[in-house]
């Protein structure tokens, strides 16, 4: 595929194969844009703003939910690509295609209820008789640097948002899945949206980065990713709005007053789904003793269980990893873990980039199993002497993105709620729950700011005060 630059599609000097993950098939090339690309697009970019502030609410709500209705209309065909470019499997890539639908639509409703507030003057010393009221303005261009694991939807999450604020959107996708944000584009500009107001330059982050950090005309950076790229990302950014949503090491408490069975069911699922490559994925279990090894036992057949394989077969629940690196990666932490005293339950060596699922015990909270970002088809339980250890636990001290907790008491799930410092927090489930709806974000090292299109509206567009003298 070609990339979008300058209100047309082009190629590069250079280009970069796309490769299937789990086979390793070249499934298309994609130009390797340079910093000359993105300032070219941006040189677009700042034109097409121009064209965006000026459409109506209604315009632009009606250009997101026709786009929505095109890319229901394509959901088999993009749920391919999607699955082909990140190795996830076709039920999830299928999955995932409903929800950007969804998130589109949901932005689409958000561009009507745009609103500012009034500012109850009369209320100062000095301000008697005056009216005041603000006004919520496009940022302008907005750039959107996205992940590999969900290629598709978190794309959705900032351009969606981007176009139901008036802006222009530069979109720079991961390297290894930028197809689908390509086929994004496409439905965009058949939807209606001003060729000048989109562009997508694909290739490595390293190259691209600098020149869209550094570039003053872009007003915003939205970005999805590591915690060290994002920490780059604020390094360069200078005077811009910036939202982050990085990563995590999902939590799960289960106490001993907790349904065991229901916590074992949703952890087969939320530890593994996508080979555990989702920032929300559940990445330790905190168990206090009197369950602890019921739990193991409900835990061990289920994980045992899921199918392994090709992801284009339906049949598939676990797939490879996005790279042969990141599965070595995963199980040198398992090894390192085993080493230092921990259980390996379940697991076995990679083979390329596919990592059979694995469950530790006796984990300890400075194995890095633990206390980083595992991002693997991996589980680590902790075994916890009460609620308070459990509690404190959780709270890790780098991250705070989702967690969950297990229980019927709910004096144990208030304290939770209140003490555990994560963005989102659940009640009797796991970390991975999300409705696209809904403010989705971190806390401390997990990242800035809130997604879901009603929140990231805001973060996409500016207030401005007036004030009405009589
Ligand atoms: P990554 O940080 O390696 O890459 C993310 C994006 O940044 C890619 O487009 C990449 O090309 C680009 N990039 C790389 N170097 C850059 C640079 N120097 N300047 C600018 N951009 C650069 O992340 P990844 O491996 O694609 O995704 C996995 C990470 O994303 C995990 O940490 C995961 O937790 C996180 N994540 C977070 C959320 C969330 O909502 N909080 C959702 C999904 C993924």
């Amino acid at each position: 595929m070609q990339m979008f630059v300058g209100g047309e599609w082009v190629t590069a000097a250079k280009s970069t194969e796309v490769r299937n993950p789990y086979d390793n098939t070249v499934i298309d090339t994609v130009p390797r844009g340079t910093p000359a690309d993105v300032q070219r697009a941006v040189t677009t970019l700042v034109e097409g703003a121009g064209k965006m502030r000026k459409l109506s609410a209604l315009e632009r709500s009606q250009l997101l939910r026709r786009a929505a209705g095109l890319m229901r209309h394509r959901a088999e065909a993009l749920a391919e690509t999607l699955s082909l470019e990140s190795g996830k499997p076709i039920t999830d890539a299928q999955g995932e295609v409903s929800r950007s639908v969804e998130t589109l639509e949901v932005s689409a409703d958000e561009a009507k209820r745009l609103v500012g507030e009034m500012i109850p003057l009369d209320a100062a010393p000095n301000g008697a008789g005056k009216l005041g009221f603000t006004l919520r303005v496009p940022c302008g261009v907005v750039a959107a640097i996205t992940p590999f694991n969900f290629p598709l939807n978190l794309v959705c999450h900032k351009v969606g948002p981007a176009i139901a604020g008036g802006n222009a959107v530069l979109i720079k996708p991961a390297s290894d899945t930028p197809l689908s944000s390509l086929k994004l584009v496409e439905i965009l500009l058949e939807a209606g949206l001003p060729e000048s107001a989109i562009a997508c330059v694909t290739g490595a982050g390293g190259d691209l980065g600098a020149a869209i950090g550094e570039d003053d005309r872009i007003r915003k950076i939205s970005f999805t990713g590591s915690a060290e790229v994002g920490t780059r990302i604020c390094q360069q950014a200078g005077i811009k709005r910036v939202t982050l949503e990085l990563g995590g090491n999902g939590p799960v408490i289960i106490l001993d007053d907790a349904d065991v069975e229901a916590a074992a069911a949703a952890i087969a699922s939320s530890g593994y789904a996508y080979a555990g490559q989702t920032c929300i994925s559940t990445q330790r279990i905190l168990v206090t003793p009197g369950v602890a090894d019921h739990f193991l036992d409900a835990l061990r057949p289920r994980v045992a269980a899921l199918r392994m394989g090709d992801p284009r077969d339906p049949q598939t629940q676990l797939g490879p990893m996005i790279r042969a690196s990141d599965a070595q990666r995963v199980s040198d932490w398992i090894d390192e873990a085993v080493a230092a005293g921990a259980q390996r339950v379940l697991g076995s060596a990679p083979q390329g980039t596919m990592l059979a699922p694995a469950i530790l015990d006796h984990v300890t909270p400075s194995m890095k199993v633990s206390c980083e970002e595992l991002f693997g088809p991996a589980v680590a339980i902790t075994r916890c002497a009460d609620v308070d250890e459990a509690l404190r636990l959780a709270n890790d001290p780098q991250y705070g993105l989702a967690a969950g907790i297990f229980t019927r008491n709910l004096e144990h799930a208030f304290r939770f709620a209140r003490e555990v410092d994560a963005g989102n927090l659940h009640i009797n489930w796991t970390t991975q729950w999300r409705a696209d709806l809904m403010p989705y974000g971190g806390l401390k090292q997990s990242g800035l700011g809130k997604e879901g299109p009603r929140y990231t509206l805001r973060e996409m567009t500016e207030e401005k005060l007036v004030v009405l003298h009589s």
